[in-house]
């Protein structure tokens, strides 16, 4: 039985979207980093100067730039999951089940580029079935 895929066109158009959202995230994630070097231009941002910042009650601005240092850590993942997403239209991986090898429907695949299940499988492994 041969595996499914999805056919080129398909894959274009998922490929299109997913680079739209990395342009769209990586525009965020500069505008935002600006905000921060901005706020507080410092050199090294590791999350104990956070940290130190909080202990020193620094007020609003430090909760400030915490508050955007989990949004940029997040946006990272995201990107990654749409990196993820790029290399596995270009293994011919992208959009079908790691385990039951079928096509997972395209608007699951546009809300999650990355996912490499289907919905069924998905919960079975949940429920650990
Ligand atoms: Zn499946």
């Amino acid at each position: 039985m041969p595996a499914k895929k999805y056919s080129k066109a398909k894959l274009n158009k998922f490929k299109k979207q997913i680079l739209i959202k990395l342009d769209d995230v990586n525009l965020e994630v500069s505008e935002m980093k600006e905000g921060v070097v901005n706020q507080k231009p410092t050199k090294s941002m590791s999350p104990d100067s956070i940290y130190s910042l909080h202990m020193a009650d620094a007020g609003s601005d430090s909760h400030q730039l915490e508050k955007n240092f989990l949004f940029l850590s997040r946006e990272n993942s995201y990107i990654k999951n749409l990196e993820v997403a790029l290399e596995r239209i270009d293994s011919g991986e992208f959009g079908v089940c790691a385990l039951c090898g079928e096509l997972i429907p395209e608007e699951r695949m546009f809300e999650v580029p990355n996912a490499t299940k289907c919905v069924d499988c998905k919960t079975k492994d949940k429920l650990n079935l």
